[in-house]
Order: C-alpha cells, then structure tokens, then sequence
C-alpha cells in the first residue's frame, strides 16, 4: 500500500519542492530517496509474509493469532491467494527491475569504455593528477561534459579559453558537482526504473526530472562558489557558439539546451542563503519523501489494530 502512494502520488506532492526559492539539492534528494523508498516498500510486503517477522516477537505474535483466529474461516482462503498474488507480483517485478538494471549497467559501462578510449587518442592534453581528471580536446567551441569512468573525467575544450578564468572555473565547478554528487548514477538509477516500471508514475517521470534537477544542483553549486553572474555568463556564451553550431558533438554538456532559459531563470532569483543548504538537503529530502509512505504504515497499523479490538470484543 506504501508503495502504491509513493509511486502513485509522490510526483505530485514532490512538485512544490522545485522552487528557485529553494537549494535544487532537496527535490533531487527527495526525489532519489522516494525512489529508493518505493523499491524497499515494494520488496517489504512479500518478504515481511514469508519470513512473518512477527513470530519472533512473542507477545506481538500472539496478539496477531489471536485477531487472525477471530477471522471468519470463509475469509482465510481469499487471504491466502491475495498473499500468493502479491508475492508472485512483487517477485516478478524486483526480476524485471533487476534484468533491466543488469543490461543498462552493462550497456553504460561498455558505452563509458568506448568513449572514453576515444576521447584519450582525440584529446590533445590531459592533467592525469587532478582529481577527477581532466581532459582537454582541439575545439573552438567552449564546452565541457563530465563522464562516469574511474574517479570521473571532465571533458573540456580548449574554447574555454574564449570565456573569463571566473566563468572557466564556474563551467569545471558544474562538472565537479555532477561526479562529486554521483548525478550520473542517480539518473542511470532513475532510468532503470523508468524502463523497468513505465506504468508506474514516480518511475516514469523520474528519468526526466533527474536530468532537469542534476542540472540545476550542479549550476547551484557552480554558483554558490564563484557566483551565479559567472554560471549565468558562461551559459550564455556556450548558447552564443551553440547558435551557429547545433550539431556539435562537443558541446554536449555545459551547453544550452531547452531548459536554459529556466537555468538562467533559477540562477537570477537564487537567494544568497537557501532556507536548506546542500548538506542538510539528503536528511530534509528523506523526511519529506518518508512522510506519505510512513503515514499509509502508521494508518495500516491504526487499521489493523481497530480491527483487531472490534474483533476480540
Ligand atoms: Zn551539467
């Protein structure tokens, strides 16, 4: 039931959380922890019937015989078949998430390989003793794009020079937040869901808002350390070169794209201080991602126990 609401509702009571108002951060991590939530709640329900962890609690097991003994003998064969039901569902659903996560995963990391192989023999330096590492390739065009491989790789071009060092440093600042706060995982995580349960509104929305809040909570941190005018500019001028070159390959990431006029939106009315700030957003988005799934359990419990006390009276 937690797992219906949560992947039902929680697109619609996450939505608030994308505010400019607000540190993008907090939707992005209540947005992960909802879906983390949805998946554990989901594997909850057939795990809790087979191994029936009640029974270890004596006297929570006997108050449950107790209420389950007052039920009608005609009502015990439609329990056992709703149970073999939901158990066989969720089985098969946690076999689909994990043979659709299997073939992404491999297809990403193979990709990952491929690409990066290629950007070696193409880029023409590389500081190896970074951390991450960064490599630069022969192009005009200011652009820059992080991938996933080892301790992360920052791919930039030399266009770069074009823009100030403070809008250098805010375009490498974005790169780093994205492989600093795993944005590529999370939305390989969001896109396993995606395609693993499309019918399920949380999953399917989730690919898209991953791509759009990673985006931001990597310009709010670009701006948070060498300003939002820098951040800003740097889009700017990347949107500049992008006109007369639409078919880049380069200019994949830091680039405009059709959210740059809300990129630019979020950086023009960032507060100097949000109410939430980054390291508090994780346990702020967890509190408010857990709610909705907390109050179904607590009234499942409150339910159960009205019935159990009607019953026994
Ligand atoms: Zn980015």
């Amino acid at each position: 039931m937690a797992a219906l609401v949560i992947g039902v509702a929680a697109p619609r009571y996450l939505r608030p959380l994308l505010s400019p108002k607000l540190n993008p951060s907090l939707a992005l991590s209540a947005w992960t922890i909802s879906l983390i939530l949805f998946v554990l709640t989901l594997a909850a329900a057939p795990i809790a019937l087979i191994t029936r962890p009640g029974q270890y609690i004596p006297r929570l097991n006997s108050l449950v015989l107790t209420c389950a003994e007052s039920l009608h003998n005609d009502e015990l064969p439609w329990t056992s078949f709703a149970e073999l039901t939901l158990v066989s569902a969720t089985i098969a659903l946690a076999l689909r998430i994990g043979f659709v996560g299997s073939v992404l995963v491999s297809r990403h990391r193979q990709q990952t390989a491929q690409h990066l192989a290629m950007l070696k023999m193409l880029c023409n330096r590389q500081s190896s003793e970074e951390v991450p590492q960064t490599l630069w390739l022969e192009s005009p065009h200011p652009a820059a794009y992080s991938i996933t491989a080892g301790r992360g790789v920052v791919v930039a071009t030399e266009g770069l020079s074009a823009l100030t060092p403070q809008q250098q440093r805010a375009v490498l600042a974005h790169e780093h937040a994205h492989l600093r706060g795993k944005h590529h995982h999370l939305v390989l995580f969001a896109e396993i869901l995606g395609a693993a349960l499309p019918f399920v509104p949380l999953c399917r929305q989730a690919p898209a808002w991953f791509r759009v809040l990673t985006e931001l909570a990597a310009d709010h941190c670009a701006a948070r350390e060498f300003g939002p005018d820098a951040v800003r500019s740097a889009l700017v001028r990347a949107a500049d070169w992008d006109g007369g070159s639409r078919n880049d390959p380069l200019s994949k990431e830091f680039r405009p794209s059709t959210a740059l006029s809300d990129r630019i939106h979020w950086l023009d009315v960032m507060p100097d201080r949000g109410p939430v700030s980054s390291a508090a957003s994780y346990p702020v988005g967890a509190m408010l991602s857990a709610l909705p799934g907390l109050l179904v359990v607590a009234t499942g419990f409150c339910s159960f126990a009205l019935y159990c006390l009607t019953r026994l009276r």
